[in-house]
């Protein structure tokens, strides 16, 4: 069967990623390597994700702010494991002026020298816990509860569109609060908010639970993740949100005058998701014809294509195609009105057809003259779109059948995706008891072995060291110790033997 990409998943997953980028319009290269031009169809995806997450982020107390770009590079060195580890990805500013260089191009001007190099933020936790710092002086001021969307800068070495790019875009969650208990509920309330969302608009099932010492965050005492699989059995942490202790209350100097006329540290908290998420979904909803659009995050959940012919009769097809997009645009699915579109490009109807199939719009209703006059209209549904032996499945029917259904046919395609994906984690995710079986699972060769989910110790420091080579030599990564875990599965660690404490899931990630 043909089908509307140049290359099948199958074929070449890498292959395929790229073209459903392509093809659907999502984003292009820019010219500087790890940053990337986000095209309408894509930006309208990560605007819906904006809208829906963001009121997660205000129904959960949040408020907006926002901080500037740039940060004091001494901002950073009050906190060493945060320097540390950002230190290797940062871009920074030295100079404010550019000068001829004499030669018909520009350098920058030595007497234009900044006093102190300014960082472009990987991340916000030090300029925010500066304002913090002058913002909490009592526990009165207590909780402060802020969230920023922005674009953030690491320098990857590695990039790939969405998953990992050096520019990228997301919201950063930064509280402070005047307990340890009340910041850990705080980081596990916001952990929650990523899973409901992401299952709920995403339609992407994700397992939560907390990454190990080894993958924390720069300066966190504790990290939590979501985590995906894609159709190739891969991991892709999708979010996380990190509990991060008095650390930066100490190097910010976040303290508050406790009930008790008392001197205290704040804990913090931080938490993000980015345009990662984008790619989680071309990954986990993806087919051989392009991307399907979750219609709750579809920019336009319904496109009508006019079969014109430039003929005197397209005019009484458009008239029809506007006053059906206005029925359209009458519903309510998902809670919200139905975003209609009709697409009047002059471009052959075959080939918007398949340009929205592409980019995935969950409906595609085409209209010609003979629908006109039998008042109907031929439906293509983005997540069933084949016939029994590989004809195209447009459904022709009358149009106030359309109207009394679309809700619902929304609906239904909202939770068949989440269905789909999460039977396929659960169906990819092997129990495995001892090492030899962690590396029968994953041999050279083994096609799509999904994650295991094996007992550990929970081993720390140059143990823990051990155990990361060992996996990273069979390209593996410890993704997270999922929650709700009761201790009543005992049994030897894979690692050393020793009693295990609890499970985590193994597996190779994005
Ligand atoms: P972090 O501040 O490192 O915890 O990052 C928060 C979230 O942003 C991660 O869980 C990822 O989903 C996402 N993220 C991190 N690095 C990148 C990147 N280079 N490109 C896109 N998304 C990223």
């Amino acid at each position: 069967m043909k089908h509307a990409l140049p290359v099948t998943r199958e074929a070449d997953f890498a292959a395929w990623y790229q073209s459903v980028i392509t093809e659907a319009d999502l984003a292009e290269e820019s010219g500087v390597r790890g940053c990337m031009v986000i095209r309408p169809w894509g930006y309208g995806i990560w605007e819906r994700i904006q809208r829906l997450l963001d009121d997660r982020i205000k129904a959960t107390g949040h408020e907006n702010c926002y901080f500037p770009l740039f940060i004091p590079l001494s901002y950073f060195e009050k906190e060493a494991e945060h320097v540390e580890g950002f230190a290797k990805e940062m871009a920074v500013v030295t100079h404010h002026r550019l000068v001829s260089d004499g030669k018909g191009g520009l350098t920058p001007d030595p007497t234009a020298k900044l006093e102190e190099p300014l960082v472009v933020r990987p991340t916000s936790e030090t300029v925010i816990g500066t304002a913090f710092s002058r913002w909490v002086q009592s526990w009165r001021d207590l909780p402060v509860l802020i969230n920023q969307w922005a674009n953030v800068v690491r320098w990857e070495m590695r990039t790939r569109m969405f998953l990992r790019t050096s520019e990228f875009l997301w919201q950063e969650g930064h509280t402070a609060h005047a307990t340890a208990d009340e910041a850990r509920e705080e980081t596990l309330r916001m952990l929650e908010v990523y899973r409901e969302f992401s299952e709920t608009c995403l339609a992407v099932h994700v397992l939560t639970g907390e990454k190990p010492e080894n993958e924390r965050f720069p300066g966190a005492v504790a990290t939590y993740s979501i985590e995906a699989m894609m159709q190739d059995g891969k991991a892709l942490q999708a979010g996380t949100s990190h509990f991060l202790g008095t650390n930066f209350a100490h190097a910010q100097n976040i303290r508050f005058q406790n009930a008790a006329g008392e001197l205290e540290f704040a804990n913090t908290t931080s938490w993000g998701v980015s345009t990662r998420m984008v790619g989680a979904v071309i990954m986990v909803h993806g087919d051989d014809d392009g991307l399907r659009v979750p219609p709750a995050i579809a920019p336009w959940q319904v496109v009508i294509v006019p079969m014109l012919r430039d003929q005197p009769e397209d005019a009484a097809i458009v008239d029809y195609c506007r006053s059906l997009q206005k029925d359209l645009a009458g519903l309510t699915a998902l809670g919200e009105p139905v975003r209609a579109l009709l697409d009047l490009k002059p471009a052959k109807a075959a080939t918007k057809r398949w340009g929205w199939v592409k980019k995935g719009a969950p409906v595609v209703i085409e209209v010609g003259g003979r629908d006109v006059a039998g008042g109907n209209v031929s439906v293509i549904l983005r997540t069933d779109l084949y016939q029994d032996g590989g004809k195209l499945k447009s459904t022709v029917m009358p149009r106030g059948e359309l109207i009394d259904t679309l809700a619902q046919a929304l609906e239904d395609a909202q939770s068949g995706l989440l269905t789909q994906s999460t039977e396929a984690l659960r169906a990819r995710v092997t129990p495995v008891d001892d090492w030899a079986g962690v590396e029968a699972h994953f041999a050279e060769g083994v096609k799509n072995p999904g994650w295991v989910d094996v007992r550990w110790a929970k081993p720390t420091g140059a143990a823990l060291d051990h155990v990361v080579e060992r996996l990273k030599s069979l390209k593996l990564t410890i993704r997270n110790a999922p929650m709700g875990q009761t201790h009543s599965d005992s049994g030897p660690c894979v690692f050393t033997g020793e009693p295990a404490v609890e499970r985590v899931l193994i597996g190779r990630a994005y």
